[in-house]
């Protein structure tokens, strides 16, 4: 089962994180790593991600890590290495977790 997320559902119209729920807190903690290190490294096919799979939930207890790729503009794709979660991440461009250089004028 994918989880299919979309960094602004978690954000308001300015790009301020949101009251969000604790189980809501650490999906976003999660999504934001990826998208911070992928936009970091943003040349290379493929990130292992610094976390491990059961960060994303509480209950969850698989220690596989995650990598993560940008499978096209705007959009990346992470899965764990050991179980079959995996995701993607939309509309994280732009946003405060997005490394990618900027052109300095
Ligand atoms: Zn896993």
């Amino acid at each position: 089962m994918a989880l299919k997320a979309n960094l602004r559902d978690f954000l308001d119209e300015e790009g301020n994180v949101l009251e969000l729920t604790e189980q809501a807190k650490t999906v976003f903690k999660f999504l934001t790593k990826i998208v911070s290190s992928i936009s970091e490294n943003i040349e290379q096919p493929l990130i292992d991600v610094d976390l491990q799979c059961n960060s994303r939930a509480d209950e969850l207890f698989c220690l596989g890590g995650i990598a993560a790729t940008g499978i096209s503009l705007g959009l990346i794709e992470w899965h764990c290495d050991t179980c079959e979660a995996s995701g993607t991440i939309s509309h994280w461009q732009g946003s405060l977790w997005d490394k990618q250089e900027r052109t300095i004028h």
